[in-house]
């Protein structure tokens, strides 16, 4: 019988380096090639129509039917001569990846000839028949029609001869039903609230938008073997494996040299990604053998987020070029690191600032002392939405690990500013103000930016960190779409700039000056956000014990985090900013728990076709073979000495029988409970079955699979061991 384990190792060692393209000229020469950006738009476009589009842009006004016109006609003569053939809308549905349906620019003629037509029409907005995407039960009890619609503010470019257009996906009703949509819906809200608040500082502030530098960790495995692993290819992530003799363990391989087959993977992934404008900056290996990260710089977060799915759909399309398979899983492997997404996030200015900045003047320090409590308050006061943000079935494999950011929300700020705010907090208001002559007087610690960086970025077990200039959250997973954390961490802060500028307003009305205003409502958000800071080890029980008395949740699991998005409390905050209505809410909430339940089902029957079909037969076989031999043993020995020189193969024998007949029983009981689960009616229940009644059999199952793994003869394992997956490259 054939094993494919070994063929597929020996196609592994097999592999030669591809030849990387490597472009003759430098990567500024070729950067954003592929990309409709303003200085093509200059070049192609009229100098009405660029203005009147960079209006659009800037400002979200509807753009006229001319001007339209005219964008599309550029769009395609700049497509065209980059060998684009066809166009399509690409959009975020809420299937986690991107779609899109392409169309050719061609129009056919009287003549018989053709010619290639995209009109403003086509550009502004299509009809994808979209019954097939996930809506919630939204579309069915209304409009079985959504519709595209253009999205100026993130650049069209040109993908595999193919002009791709990022555009927003709604319901013909109106609701929602992608990823983009209340994500620009978030940062308008953000924008609106923000601004009231910086006015109170400088009035030449009038725009604020998110920014976001995503650092994208994943592994490689190559791809001989990850065929040879149905659970790799059917749920992203080994469902069984005995861990390696070595793994992480000697702290090997983070920041190694980076391995040949890996650097021409990572160099023509770059070369694609920075002509589509994606400015990817950094890579490097991080801590599990075989996996890597790579980070941009940070850019406007719709754009960011545009970036980071088009980087994952290249991850996947330069991988099959080089033989690998790229796992963005969370958790791929037991027993090692998994896989997040950190998002770096702060908010910038039209004057070019970054509110997370620390400034050089007390006045400029009150307004980031204001900001970050601000943003502090929001955390704490919507933690449970934000684990809500981030919560799958993959992330779960992945939050609360020793390696991982934990279920709890909390946030670090580090030791000096932990004191910087304790000193703020006690003072007493007004004479302890600055002077506006540049000399802070109402802090000890006058130069905050110069202690921040060496002080900051030091615990690396915080969900949600600051790093400097910027927070860091952490628990956002591999795989996810990262406007979701987005969508959600622009609101909350919105909502408390929003209540911030509320609480300036009465003090005024009761006379206080506006610093001072500022001043008291700032050591108020430090004074009640206070138990959302922790800057000791997250991983710890001790945590645990202190978050449950701090009255911060814990939720280990989706079905429970995703609660969040349907309490009352951010139903009303997210209809407040019209980021989402009740309606959308509900919807997603029920995609959610199906796709929860999907993604588990999917694993319960792997879990178990793998165990009847794959493990129990090659255990049998072995255990055949020792079976034999203890025959054979007891021909040739005398009674006495068999008994004695065969106890190891009859334990053997015992031992696999025991871990055989467990893991039947356990397979069939899963089934039993996966039957039950299928016939509940209600999303909610039916998940919390899956997470509670199915799931747990994984684990049972798995650990008698890992013995098995350690007992039976090398030769006949069908499915590529860890030490395979992880270092044969
Ligand atoms: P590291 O976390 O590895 O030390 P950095 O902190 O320099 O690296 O940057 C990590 C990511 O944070 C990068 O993508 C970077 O562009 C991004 N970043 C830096 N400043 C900001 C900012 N103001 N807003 C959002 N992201 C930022
Ligand atoms: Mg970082």
């Amino acid at each position: 019988m054939k094993n494919f384990r070994f063929t597929a190792l020996a196609q592994t060692l097999d592999r030669q380096v591809p030849p990387v393209n490597y472009p003759a000229d430098k990567i500024s020469d070729y950067f954003g090639s592929m990309v409709f950006n303003n200085e093509t738009m200059m070049e192609y476009l009229t100098k009405e129509a660029f203005r009147s589009l960079q209006q659009t842009i800037s400002s979200g006004a509807r753009i006229e039917r001319r001007i339209a016109d005219q964008v599309a006609s550029a769009m395609k003569a700049w497509a065209l001569r980059h060998g684009a053939t066809h166009y399509t809308h690409w959009f975020h549905p809420l299937t986690g990846s991107t779609a899109e349906k392409h169309d050719a620019f061609i129009n056919p003629l009287p003549s018989g000839k053709a010619i290639e037509e995209f009109s403003g029409s086509s550009l502004i907005q299509q009809e994808p028949d979209a019954s097939s995407f996930p809506s919630g039960g939204i579309r069915s009890t209304f409009e079985a029609r959504g519709y595209t619609a253009w999205d100026p503010t993130s650049p069209a470019f040109i993908m595999e001869h193919t002009l791709c257009i990022p555009t927003i996906f709604v319901s013909y009703t109106g609701e929602s039903l992608d990823y983009k949509t209340p994500l620009l819906k978030s940062m308008d809200a953000l924008d609106k609230a923000a601004v009231k608040v910086c006015q109170l500082f400088d009035k030449n502030i009038t725009k604020v938008y998110p920014t976001l530098g995503w650092e994208q960790e994943y592994f490689l495995v190559d791809s001989a073997l990850y065929a040879a692993r149905p659970d790799l290819v059917l749920a992203g992530r080994t469902v069984f494996g005995h861990s390696s003799a070595k793994d992480q363990q000697l702290h090997d391989h983070y920041f190694g040299t980076i391995h040949s087959r890996a650097r021409a993977f990572m160099r023509d992934l770059e070369i694609e990604s920075h002509k589509l404008g994606i400015p990817l900056k950094t890579r490097h290996n991080e801590v599990a053998p075989s996996q890597f990260e790579c980070a941009p710089v940070y850019e406007e977060v719709n754009v960011a987020v545009d970036h980071n799915q088009l980087l994952m759909h290249l991850l996947d399309k330069v991988s099959r070029k080089h033989h690998f398979k790229v796992l963005l899983h969370e958790k791929p492997y037991d027993g090692v690191n998994g896989s997040g997404k950190h998002n770096n996030w702060s908010m910038a200015t039209n004057t070019g600032e970054n509110l997370l900045s620390p400034g050089k003047t007390p006045q400029e320090n009150l307004r980031f002392m204001a900001v970050l409590t601000i943003i502090l308050k929001a955390v704490h006061e919507y933690e449970e939405l934000l684990r809500g943000s981030i919560a799958s079935a993959s992330n779960d494999l992945r939050l609360g690990g020793n390696e991982a950011p934990p279920a709890i929300m909390s946030a670090f700020i580090g030791e000096q500013l932990t004191k910087a705010l304790d000193e703020f907090e006690n003072l007493p208001a007004r004479k302890n103000l600055g002077n506006g002559n540049g000399k802070s007087v109402y802090l000890s610690i006058p130069k905050i930016p110069e202690i921040l960086r060496d002080n900051t970025d030091r615990n690396r077990t915080s969900p949600f960190a600051f790093t400097g200039n910027k927070f860091e959250f952490r628990a956002v997973g591999g795989s996810a779409n990262t406007a979701k954390p987005m969508v959600a961490l622009n609101t909350i802060v919105a909502e408390i700039f929003d209540r911030f500028y509320a609480g300036v307003q009465e003090q005024l009305k009761a006379g206080l000056k506006k610093e001072d205003a500022v001043f008291e409502m700032t050591k108020k958000y430090i004074r009640e956000s206070k138990n959302i800071r922790f800057e000791g080890n997250s991983y710890s029980d001790e945590w645990k014990e202190e978050a449950r008395k701090r009255g911060l949740s814990n939720h280990a699991s989706t079905p429970e985090a995703t609660k969040a998005y349907v309490s009352e409390k951010v139903i009303e905050l997210f209809e407040k900013h019209a980021v989402f209505t009740r309606r959308e809410l509900m919807a997603r909430y029920e995609i959610k728990l199906d796709k929860y339940v999907r993604k588990l089902q999917i694993e319960s029957r792997l879990v178990g076709d793998l165990s009847v079909n794959h493990i129990i037969p090659t255990a049998i076989k072995y255990q055949n073979t020792l079976i034999d031999n203890a025959k054979g043993l007891k021909e040739v020995l005398d009674q006495k000495s068999f008994v004695k020189l065969s106890r190891n193969q009859l334990q053997n024998i015992k031992e696999i029988s025991e871990h055989i007949a467990e893991i039947r029983q356990f397979v069939e009981e899963m089934t039993e409970e996966r039957r039950i689960a299928n016939r509940l009616e209600s999303a909610e229940e039916k998940a919390d079955a899956y997470c509670n009644k199915v799931k747990p059999y994984f684990d049972k199952i798995r650990y008698h699979v890992d013995k098995l793994e350690m007992l039976v003869d090398d030769q006949l394992w069908p499915l590529p061991k860890y030490r395979e997956l992880l270092f044969i490259k």
